[in-house]
């Protein structure tokens, strides 16, 4: 079911009604805080948390405020980028530490070794929080979008 189908319904007279929008809580609706919330498996829209029925399997909306988590198909594609950007983000930073911290004698077996590991590990224990996290992104940046019901 697509965005539009439930979020738009016909009235009685036939007009369209407009949907309603999930109002973000007073006080910290600012980027950083959606960011945190999704760092942190919360509801980017209330801060709201137990959004998972188990550890990959995100309930359709949260508990506290309704706020809609399934979107259109394709939705968690961004979920998928957050993820490849995030273990990205780790190999780079961990290749450039022990890099700088080592250089010139580079011991390269334990490097490749844990960065082999957690590359591996990463994605799957960094997958809830990516899709918080895109959910934060989402909200921000297209914050009409955040229908109920
Ligand atoms: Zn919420």
């Amino acid at each position: 079911m697509g965005l539009w189908s439930r979020g738009w319904s016909g009235g009685e007279d036939g007009a369209m009604k407009q949907p309603q929008i999930a109002q973000p809580p007073p006080g910290s609706s600012s980027f950083g805080g959606q960011l945190g919330r999704g760092l942190r498996k919360r509801c980017p829209n209330c801060g709201g948390g137990n959004l998972f029925q188990g550890f990959f399997r995100l309930k359709p909306n949260c508990p506290a405020c309704g706020y809609v988590f399934e979107r259109e198909d394709g939705y968690w594609t961004g979920a998928m980028i957050v993820n490849i950007a995030a273990c990205e983000a780790w190999f780079f930073f961990l290749f450039v530490g022990v890099l700088l911290a080592t250089a010139p004698d580079i011991e390269w077996g334990p490097v490749l070794l844990v960065a082999l590991v957690t590359n591996g590990i990463l994605p799957v224990v960094f997958y809830p929080h990516s899709k918080t996290i895109w959910m934060a992104l989402d909200l921000h940046f297209n914050p009409q979008r955040g229908l109920t019901g």
